[in-house]
């Protein structure tokens, strides 16, 4: 058989801003002869749930030539042409409202699409190279419009509109893409060259974003032997009012932040926020390596019409996610006690959730399509994150090796390793495959390590492995509603414990609502439940403004009548107020630990040496 190399072809043009609507034209020059299907991904890469990208498809007709073709609808994603023997022309439209890192959205001010969300997948030509005409919106309003992605040009100039390549199906749909007049900043790293584009109204210090984004992106080059897998990167940037969240690429990520966690000109002083914005960039870029091309052998290649299950997203996102802060401690920005912060309110997050005693890393990673991904009020009580419990044990493991191996191998070492073997040669990663390759990096046994890890409920040895690492590690209840555990300077004098209710709650209008009820806890004891709206506690009205002050004058044990709402309801529960539980953690560098562990820790914690960051 002869391979298929005609190039697909695809245009597309925000067609009508104002109603969110992208026009697209996919040219197959050699369809089945047979009638040629066409897919739309269910899902997208690194963010696993069923999406059904096709829902969004409102229009759609075949040419064949200049003759209308029947087009069949063959399921809620899958079309066929009638028999055609080109070229075949399909036209549809996709409208664009989702202001996500997943979607496509398009309005007035800005286009971001995937390629998930816009392009057909012309079934049995997914290798075939393929063609993009990118097009302005029509009218003088748009016309100082420009296009950040990586897509590889094929002819368009830098930021322009025009034809752009990719060289399957794959990578098209591995390039998002923004048009708009957003701000632009760039930096070359390890001969890399970067780009930042910012999207959103936002004032930030760009000269600085730059500086600081130079130095993650080089340490993660020098991190995994110097050399880049690309050649070009660019962070796309949405900056809204409130916004979190990141999807990976192989040459770029789509960020969402909010524009306060940008820097502001003038203020040198890098606040908690922006942190959180540089460890969220840190983390897709460590992506680059860790998922886009160390995978696992489930995603190798992507099935888009389904679920592709694997019980390795704890190794995916959760090493990421340990070394998403590691790296920004080691080149610098972040102090060590900052970092140690951030970790204890990881385990402080992971301690709280009574989840981590019902499903393992391996069953949240495998389950993430419907748990993870569709958390509801009751996500606490049942899920375990492999986000953060992933990262736990990444960092579990890290010091297991380095203790054993009194400092001479690491995690890092395990990851370089599976960047040499997997991710440079394309090789799927097997279902245990990093166990193995951890046993055999290391020089340690694992065995035991990993089936408690992965496989059990068991909490990990985390304080007994940071003492030896010279931390020290404090457990106590939390001191405030806002308390999420950090280093120890917020400990005050022994106060009486607190007593809580056993729930989160958030504001509903002016009035109090219980968002997640705890299992254990004194408000699920008494019979109250998640959507619960707080009334009266023994006969005082509760708002959102006196919820703290009137549970801060109880004490644990009290008794108190508990007037709420269920649905239009009335309901009275007696309900016995139980102490804040011992859940907050509080990490601090000991300044008086042995030389032994004073060194484990710096090798740890400092600049560590890739093949690059030796020769330099
Ligand atoms: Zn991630």
């Amino acid at each position: 058989m002869i391979v298929e190399r005609a190039p697909i072809r695809y245009r597309i043009v925000p067609r009508h801003p104002e109603a969110h609507v992208f026009e697209v034209i996919l040219t197959v020059d050699r369809p089945d002869p047979g009638g040629q299907t066409f897919t739309m991904p269910a899902w997208i890469p690194g963010s696993y749930m069923i999406r059904e990208f096709a829902r969004h498809v409102v229009r759609i007709a075949a040419r064949c030539g200049r003759r209308a073709i029947a087009l069949e609808k063959l399921d809620k994603h899958t079309w066929r042409a009638a028999p055609c023997d080109g070229p075949l022309r399909v036209t549809y439209e996709v409208y664009a409202w989702d202001l996500s890192v997943r979607g496509a959205h398009l309005d007035t001010t800005h286009a971001f699409f995937n390629g998930t969300c816009v392009f057909l997948r012309v079934e049995g030509q997914a290798e075939a190279p393929c063609t993009v005409e990118i097009l302005p919106p029509s009218g003088s309003a748009h016309r100082r419009w420009r296009v950040a992605t990586a897509m590889p040009s094929a002819g368009a100039r830098r930021h322009g509109f025009g034809a752009y390549r990719a060289r399957n199906y794959d990578e098209l749909i591995d390039h998002p893409v923004e048009m708009g007049e957003f701000a632009l900043a760039g930096f070359t790293a390890r001969g890399v060259e970067h780009e930042v584009a910012i999207t959103g109204r936002q004032s930030a210090d760009l000269t600085r974003l730059a500086r600081d984004l130079e130095r993650m992106t080089a340490h993660h080059i020098d991190f995994f032997g110097g050399r880049a897998p690309m050649r070009y990167y660019v962070f796309l940037v949405m900056a809204v009012g409130d916004g979190y969240g990141g999807l990976e690429h192989r040459a770029s990520t789509a960020l969402i932040c909010s524009r306060d966690d940008l820097p502001r000109a003038g203020v040198e002083k890098q606040d908690d926020r922006y942190r959180v914005f540089l460890g969220l960039a840190s983390h897709e870029y460590f992506h680059t390596w860790n998922v886009k091309r160390i995978k696992p052998a489930a995603f190798s290649p992507y099935d888009l019409s389904r679920e592709n299950y694997t019980r390795l997203l704890w190794a995916f996102e959760g090493m990421t996610s340990y070394y998403d802060d590691l790296a920004l401690v080691r080149c610098g920005l972040l102090t060590p006690p900052q970092y140690l912060a951030a970790l204890a309110r990881t385990m402080t997050a992971v301690e709280r959730g009574s989840g981590r005693a019902k499903q393992s890393v391996a069953e949240s990673s495998f389950d993430a399509w419907v748990k993870y991904y569709r958390q509801d009020e009751n996500a606490p009580n049942a899920i375990v994150s492999y986000y953060a419990k992933g990262a736990l044990i990444a960092l579990a493991l890290d010091l297991t090796i380095r203790r054993a191996t009194r400092g001479r191998k690491s995690l890092d070492d395990v990851m370089r390793a599976l960047w040499q073997e997997y991710g440079k040669t394309g090789r799927g990663v097997g279902e245990t495959d990093i166990e193995v390759l951890a046993e055999r990096i290391s020089g340690v046994r694992l065995e035991r390590f990993f089936t408690s890890a992965l496989y059990s409920c068991a909490d990990l040895p985390l304080a007994a492995l940071l003492r030896d690492f010279g931390i020290k590690v404090t457990l106590r209840a939390a001191q405030s509603a806002s308390d999420r555990g950090g280093g120890m300077s917020e400990k005050r004098e022994p106060s009486e414990p607190r007593a809580v209710l056993g729930a989160r709650t958030e504001a509903f209008g002016p009035e109090v609502k219980l968002a997640q009820v705890f299992d254990g806890g004194c408000a699920q004891a008494a019979g109250l439940s998640a959507g619960d709206v707080l009334v009266a506690f023994d006969g005082i009205r509760v708002s959102s403004a006196n919820f703290e002050r009137l549970l801060e004058r109880r004490k644990p044990g009290e008794r108190m009548h508990v007037h709420a709402f269920r649905r239009d309801e009335l309901i009275v529960r007696e309900l016995r107020l139980l102490a804040a539980p011992v859940d907050t953690y509080g990490l601090e560098i000991d300044v008086h630990a042995p030389a032994t562990r004073r060194r484990l820790r710096d090798a740890w914690l400092k600049p560590t040496t890739g093949a690059a960051s030796r020769r330099r």
